[in-house]
């Protein structure tokens, strides 16, 4: 395996030479593999390399996780989480280490990467606090009040397969696999192949907070391979990824009979009405669009904004986002880092030059700044974009926003439905109650009021995941928990089988039952 992690630019972090190779070493393969180089942003070069697995490879993972979750599935849920809140403690202790994995994977700026510190202890600290109540075992209604009753338990479905993004590699390798482990579960991780690091070092830090051997492994390698290998082995997928990957996983799952999350794509509306602060909106605006260079699943890529309001909110968005400052540094000086490769950047490049090409005004960015870096891009804002145009309709995932002037709320609602996405919008207005009136009507997973994203995805207790296009199930919440169980049914009877009792003509008991049936309709119409 490459010895690259003495490279220039590994020096710059505050990381022990070695480190990655001793966290490459974590992946265990049954033979020599072909190694992948990963490669930083920062700068394009080479940083380490990882075992191509395959599907050898991660058959023996998901063996050794079955037999680590036969004895984890008996600690009491209180000692699972327990190990949980210790391992979030060292998530923040350990946070400049980790800061500098996560720059270093994906070039993004450091105070961007500080909100995948901040979320893993809270989501830690949440599924600790409430998931011994979710997972405890609940009573129900019986079939026949007094003569029957019910309970529901539940069991871990097994072991977890979580397919994680590069994007926001350190909270999406965890803030699935948190709750998976918690509810007596094992999990295998796949990260995606160009940011494998984090995972690794999360994988350290759950070994030190004192998670048993095999419960948390990571298996590497291209998606196309080891992803559909993970999923014929597991006995739930949650999968955070593009669109199209996602049904390629659903479908899979589908045949396996297993069942399965699915975080995807968004094309997420911003909607700014007639009363709100163009200075606020805007600030908004910046943070949801610019966040990790727009590559951030939640952030607003359409703003649709009253044309009472137009004026001002471009020049104060136009403002605010000139005077960001691109760059990669080990540290807090930089508003937005790097694209993660050369592929995405020509990617958006491509989106913006075809709307311009379409007859889109460039308010500000629209190139690439190799001076900064190898692949960074300008915060870019777009108007008069063509609504059937690439840019206006398909997911960027970069630093490119178009804004839109509307002639009120209800065209402003119609066109940020009109979409097959529905992950995440935003509504600004100072009139709150108005917000959530307004935020009913957009289709959409999670819909923030004065907040681009942050607020929605903070609340751990409240589920998140999208509609239409954007995927399947949810994470955060019971919800979250809730997916990695079986729930099972035990009812009992005081009287014996509900059946006739002897000597009771068919008939009879039909009327009973019959009777007794309406009766209880009746109670449940009553009764609070
Ligand atoms: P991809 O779908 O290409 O990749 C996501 C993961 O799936 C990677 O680990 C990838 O591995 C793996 N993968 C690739 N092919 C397969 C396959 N056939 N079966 C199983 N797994 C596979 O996503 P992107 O890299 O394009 O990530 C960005 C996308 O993720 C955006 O669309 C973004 O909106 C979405 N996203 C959604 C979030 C949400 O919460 N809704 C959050 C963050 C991102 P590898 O790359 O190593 O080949």
């Amino acid at each position: 395996m490459a010895q690259t992690s003495g490279s220039r630019i590994v020096e710059e972090t505050t990381l022990e030479s070695g480190h990655l190779e001793h966290l490459a070493a974590r992946i265990e393969t049954s033979d020599d593999r072909s190694s992948l180089e990963v490669r930083t942003p920062v700068t394009d070069e080479a940083i380490g390399a990882i075992p191509a697995c395959t599907r050898d490879d991660v058959a023996g993972a998901v063996e050794r996780a079955r037999s680590a979750q036969n004895n984890w599935e008996q600690v009491t849920v209180d000692e699972r989480a327990a190990i949980i809140q210790r391992f979030g403690d060292l998530v923040l202790k350990r946070r400049e280490e980790l800061l500098d994995v996560v720059q270093l994977e994906t070039g993004k700026a450091r105070h961007h990467a500080v909100e995948e510190i901040l979320d893993v202890p809270l989501t830690c600290s949440y599924y600790a606090a409430n998931g011994p109540s979710i997972l405890a075992d609940a009573d129900r209604s019986g079939a026949i009040p007094l003569a029957s009753d019910a309970t529901v338990t539940y069991d871990p479905v097994g072991v977890v397969g979580v397919i994680s993004p590069w994007n926001y590699p350190l909270t999406l390798a965890m803030t699935d696999a948190i709750p998976a482990l918690l509810a007596g579960n094992a999990v295998v991780c796949k990260p995606d192949e160009r940011t494998p690091f984090i995972a690794l070092a999360l994988a350290d830090l759950l070994a030190a907070a004192g998670l048993p051997d095999g419960l948390f492994q990571i298996v590497t390698g291209e998606g196309a391979t080891v992803g559909p290998a993970l999923i014929d082995e597991v006995d739930y997928v949650a999968f955070t990824g593009g669109t199209e990957t996602g049904r390629t996983v659903a479908e899979q799952a589908g045949r396996n009979l297993i069942d399965c999350s699915l975080e995807l794509g968004g094309k997420n509306p911003m909607v700014v009405l007639a009363d709100a602060d163009p200075e606020t909106a805007a600030r908004g605006a910046v943070k949801g669009a610019f966040t990790n260079a727009g590559q951030l699943c939640l952030a607003p890529e359409r703003i649709y904004v009253d044309d009472r309001r137009y004026d001002e909110f471009v020049d104060a968005f136009v403002g605010a986002t000139r005077r960001l400052e691109l760059g990669l540094e080990f540290d807090y000086g930089p508003d937005i880092g790097s694209l993660i490769d050369g592929d995405h950047l020509r990617a958006v490049q491509e989106y913006v030059d075809d709307a311009v090409a379409d007859g889109a005004s460039l308010l500000s960015g629209g190139r690439a700044r190799p001076d900064v870096g190898p692949f960074c891009y300008e915060p870019t804002i777009l108007t008069n974009v063509d609504p059937d145009s690439r840019v206006a309709c398909e997911e960027t995932f970069g630093p490119v926003v178009s804004v839109y002037p509307v002639s009120g709320v209800d065209e402003a609602i119609e066109r940020a439905n009109d979409t097959e996405y529905g992950l995440n919008a935003s509504v600004w207005t100072p009139d709150r109650e108005r917000g959530r009136a307004v935020a009913r009507e957009i289709d959409c997973g999670t819909v923030c009021v004065n907040d681009p994203y942050t607020v929605g995805w903070a609340a751990t207790d409240a589920p998140m995941g999208g509609f239409g296009d954007s995927g399947l199930g949810r994470r955060h919440g019971p919800e979250g928990l809730r997916r990695y169980v079986d729930a099972r049914t035990i009812a009992t009877s005081r009287i014996g089988p509900l059946d006739a009792p002897s000597g009771v003509s068919p008939r009879w008991f039909a009327h009973f039952m019959l009777g007794l049936t309406k009766v209880q309709r009746r109670l449940t119409r009553w009764l609070p």
